[in-house]
């Protein structure tokens, strides 16, 4: 099988969340790192088409990738991590398998025939798998599978792996399953039967793991891990050690000490092109861990109790603290909490406030009321989509004193519709993948801060939104001080807001957080995160 690409699959076993996309992840860069060219793709074994139409509470953010898919966000640590970017290609659901298939039937593509799992579904799993050789030379492709293995929808994923590592011929592919060892305290050890009990499950469906990744609390022993390879089968450089980390940016490195990087590249019989450079990854890391200045900032949206909901923006913060030396404290504040009384003591300690992007009205009137206070009160902000939409609302208001001023999205029959529909939208009735979705042009003003910032005049940005800055409130606004400094070169659509006459003050209507990596920190946020640490220097908190 010459000059194609190796396959590794990442299966999970015990139990959900052990990090399969960090893992997966991280063996990425450091195989990206020894030279090879190298993807990542994602199945979820779930029916909704894709998570666009996923509350956060139920999936986490939504990434959204280039070519406009709205996609897990797993996607986002392959495009952090490796500096790569993924495609819709790079995230398969159980749900586009069977439209696809359903649509095929429907055509008459397999008339005369019952339409089954097997061959039909495991054959269009098989053909997604591929799907990425046409897209570039891979050395490597890895397949990271959702679900935990033994769970109902996700074995036609483990049958078409199964049938697709015998196609290819089983030297050129492996399978690393990732596990967890309990610790149990009342016996103070850690116990290897659950992952004993996965594998064989795993086998049970005729995948056998090559690799053995295992989270665990405490570091393992010898003997422990010799114990794991003869009940699961590899060889004991196999069994690889993942032990809880300060931060998922740790992860490469430990994997590195581990030598997954070593046995993969054997076991793939791959002869790596240049000797692994990890030294700027060692210096971000270096710089998150020992930081000279720190700073607090207010992230308000209204799904803040759950981390993942705004996973990009979170990564986007870490990566913008370690290129300045500065530990950034993210402060969640909850918009619907946030009144007129209360909003001095919940954000005068802030050194910078981003309000965070979001569909419907809960909340936003909590998001205006921060959003007054940041600009009064000269403190950096940062508006992301709905952010940038409610601080032109908030303008709107108070500034050019457009009464009950709003999105019509939130009122559809305001008086002062400063955000609108856009008009290529207005027809649209059905929800998924219908949105502005994906990287579009942005001309940016001369002279102005983000000018500054971005130091170009054209740049390409993700987007994932319905509404828009109304042209008819253009005039009043540029003459009340508000600067509209991006906007995009075919339709005009106002992509960025400034305020010239305050230290910090950014709105946008697209998506800089996911195109924030290590290697390239976003450079709003690096920007946005110098402001807060100077404002935080000059004026002492109040
Ligand atoms: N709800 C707004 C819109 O559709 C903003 C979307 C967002 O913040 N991603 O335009």
């Amino acid at each position: 099988m010459k000059n194609s690409p190796k396959y590794i699959f990442v299966t999970g076993g015990v139990s959900s969340s052990l990090g399969k996309g960090i893992i997966s992840a991280s063996l990425g860069k450091l195989l990206k790192s020894k030279g090879l060219v190298v993807t990542i793709q994602k199945f979820d074994p779930y029916i909704n088409v894709d998570p666009g139409t996923l509350n956060p509470y139920e999936h986490g953010e939504c990434y959204v990738t280039s070519d406009g898919a709205e996609t897990d966000l797993d996607l986002g640590h392959y495009e952090r991590f490796l500096g790569i970017k993924t495609s819709r290609n790079n995230n398969t659901t159980t749900g586009q398998i069977y439209q696809t298939v359903i649509n095929q039937e429907r055509k008459g593509d397999f008339l005369g025939k019952t339409v089954q799992v097997i061959p039909h579904i495991t054959n269009e799993i098989k053909s997604r798998i591929k799907s990425l050789e046409n897209e570039k030379k891979y050395d490597v492709i890895i397949t990271e599978l959702g679900g935990t293995v033994g769970d109902i929808e996700s074995y036609p994923f483990i049958e078409a792996v199964r049938q697709f590592r015998w196609e290819i011929g089983e030297q050129n592919s492996l399978v690393i399953h990732l596990t967890l060892l309990p610790y149990l305290s009342a016996a103070a050890e850690i116990k290897t039967k659950p992952t004993q009990h996965s594998v064989k499950k795993l086998m049970e469906s005729g995948l056998n793991a090559d690799i053995i990744v295992c989270r665990t609390e405490h570091r393992l022993t010898s003997d422990l891990r010799k114990k794991i390879a003869l009940f699961c089968n590899v060889d004991v450089k196999s069994v690889i050690e993942s032990i809880d980390a300060k931060t998922i940016y740790d992860v490469p490195l430990l994997m590195l000490e581990e030598k997954l990087d070593k046995v993969v590249l054997k076991k793939l019989k791959i002869k790596s092109k240049t000797k692994a450079d990890l030294s700027s990854w060692k210096k971000f890391v270096y710089n998150l861990k020992n930081p000279k200045n720190e700073v607090s900032i207010g992230l308000i949206g209204k799904y803040v109790e759950l981390q993942d909901s705004y996973k990009s923006i979170l990564e986007s913060f870490i990566h913008a603290g370690s290129v300045n030396s500065v530990k950034v404290n993210v402060n969640p504040i909850h918009s619907e909490s946030i009144n007129k009384t209360n909003v001095k003591s919940l954000m005068s300690n802030l050194d910078g406030v981003l309000v965070a992007p979001g569909f419907g009205d809960r909340g936003i009137e909590g998001k205006i009321i921060s959003i007054e206070y940041a600009r009064v009160n000269d403190i950096p902000f940062l508006g992301i989509c709905l952010g940038m939409q409610m601080a032109v609302i908030e303008y709107a208001r108070n500034v050019i004193g457009l009464k009950n001023a709003n999105s019509t999205e939130m009122d559809y029959h305001t008086k002062h519709p400063v955000i609108s529909l856009m008009e290529d939208q207005v027809n649209v009735e059905k929800k998924g993948g219908t949105m502005r979705l994906g990287s579009w042009k942005c001309e940016i003003s001369k002279g102005t801060l983000t000018h500054d910032i971005y130091k170009k005049n054209v740049i390409k940005e993700r987007h994932r939104h319905r509404y828009e800055l109304n042209f008819n409130y253009i005039e009043s606004l540029t003459k009340s001080g508000m600067v509209l400094c991006g906007k995009n070169p075919e339709t005009d659509l106002v992509e960025i807001i400034e305020l010239p006459n305050h230290s910090w003050f950014i709105g946008v209507q697209f998506h800089p957080e996911y195109q924030s990596t290590v290697d390239k920190p976003h450079p709003l946020f690096k920007s946005f995160i110098k402001a807060a640490t100077n404002k935080k220097r000059t004026y002492g908190r109040k």
